[in-house]
């Protein structure tokens, strides 16, 4: 019997455009003997949209942007709803493809476990961990992870104290250092200072996008990403090094220069691989992180690895870092997703 499949995908985010790339991606490669697909997309207001069953692969990404024709109450995707509606049969399991706030964040993961349908990835306490920088951090230096130095402001507190906020900063942190909106991704609102005046306008530009904000110290370092797959046993991928071609790994140069290398296997040693892994399986645990992560690292030049972060949905085109270390580990991206799939199943009847 062919699983069906519903997509989530679009989004209120950011990282709206993203997600609608990688929904492309997932489609044309779903093996329609063993799945049919259900497209929903979330457009920009946050309205759910049905759309018609897929069968093929789409061309363009615009194609699935459906229209406000077909608008569908979340709730109705229960199991118990359609069985009532006498709908199709009931989505057995459901792909989240949202990065950022309202789809990587533990929002559409708790309306899913509600629901009571499976669905793949991470659940509500490891998606919503893992989107806030802040609260992230705090988990893995309680796990003992080695990562940057960090100062968090909430909007209200640094409005009205700035003087003091930057200060505080540049005692503690110094120059170079990374302003970032507390829950998004892609780099999105993602700022190096220099100087203070820089500072000042990094905190505007990220305030515009939380309100919630962390500064980090900046290193100078390899950057070096590993990918986790699996629930309670989670595997690793070989590691896969970054190297932006601009002075930091910024929106830009993740998708519209396209000329950032990425070199996978990584030129590390036996050592730091090691270091790496098992760092990268630590935070996957610290989180209790289900499905996938991509673990982002930052590798000294005397070979100490730093915890960045960990992506629960990362970045899912053919040519992204999470597939392409898996490529390189021995796993095909249409079995990747199969793999997703299975887990997703695997973890919603443990819970049963
Ligand atoms: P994504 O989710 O797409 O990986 P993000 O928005 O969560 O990105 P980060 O990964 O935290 O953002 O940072 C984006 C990039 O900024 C990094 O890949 C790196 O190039 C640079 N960067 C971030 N923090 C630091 C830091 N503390 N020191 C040096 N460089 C940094
Ligand atoms: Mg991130
Ligand atoms: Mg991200
Ligand atoms: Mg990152």
């Amino acid at each position: 019997m062919k699983t069906k499949l519903g997509l989530l995908y679009g989004g209120k985010s950011a990282e709206h455009q993203v997600s609608l790339q990688t929904a492309r991606s997932v489609i044309n490669a779903l093996d329609l003997e063993k799945f049919e697909i259900h497209p929903i997309y979330i457009n920009v207001e946050g309205a759910w949209i049905k759309g018609p069953q897929l069968s093929g692969s789409v061309e363009e990404v615009k194609a699935l942007e459906f229209s406000q024709g077909h608008s569908l109450s979340p709730l109705s995707l229960a199991p118990s709803f359609q069985d009532t509606q006498q709908e199709a049969a009931p989505l057995d399991v459901i792909f989240p493809l949202l990065h950022g706030p309202n789809g990587e964040d533990g929002t559409v993961q708790g309306l899913l476990e509600l629901l009571n349908l499976p669905y793949v990835g991470n659940g509500v306490l490891a998606s919503a961990a893992g989107m806030d920088k802040v609260m992230m951090k705090n988990v893995f230096a309680q796990a003992g992870l080695a990562q940057v130095n960090y100062v968090a402001f909430i909007k209200s507190e640094w409005a009205k104290a700035k003087e003091e906020s930057y200060t505080k900063i540049e005692a503690e942190l110094g120059y170079p250092c990374f302003v970032k909106p507390a829950n998004l991704g892609s780099s999105v609102g993602i700022s190096k200072c220099t100087d203070r005046a820089e500072l000042e306008a990094a905190f505007v530009e990220a305030f515009q996008f939380d309100r919630k904000v962390i500064v980090e110290e900046g290193v100078t370092a390899r950057e070096i990403e590993i990918a986790v797959l699996g629930n309670d046993e989670p595997e690793c991928s070989v590691a896969g090094e970054i190297v932006p071609k601009k002075d930091f790994y910024d929106y830009k140069a993740k998708y519209e220069d396209g000329d950032t290398a990425l070199i996978i296997p990584a030129d590390v040693t036996e050592k730091e691989y090691e270091q790496l892994r098992e760092m990268a399986i630590r935070a996957f645990k610290a989180l209790d992180c289900s499905g996938l992560v991509r673990a982002d690292f930052f590798l000294t030049k005397d070979g100490k690895a730093l915890i960045n972060e960990v992506n629960t949905m990362p970045g899912f085109t053919p040519v992204s870092m999470f597939p392409l270390l898996w490529k390189h580990t021995g796993v095909e991206y249409p079995q990747l997703i199969e793999r997703l799939v299975d887990l997703a199943k695997e973890r919603h009847a443990e819970k049963q």
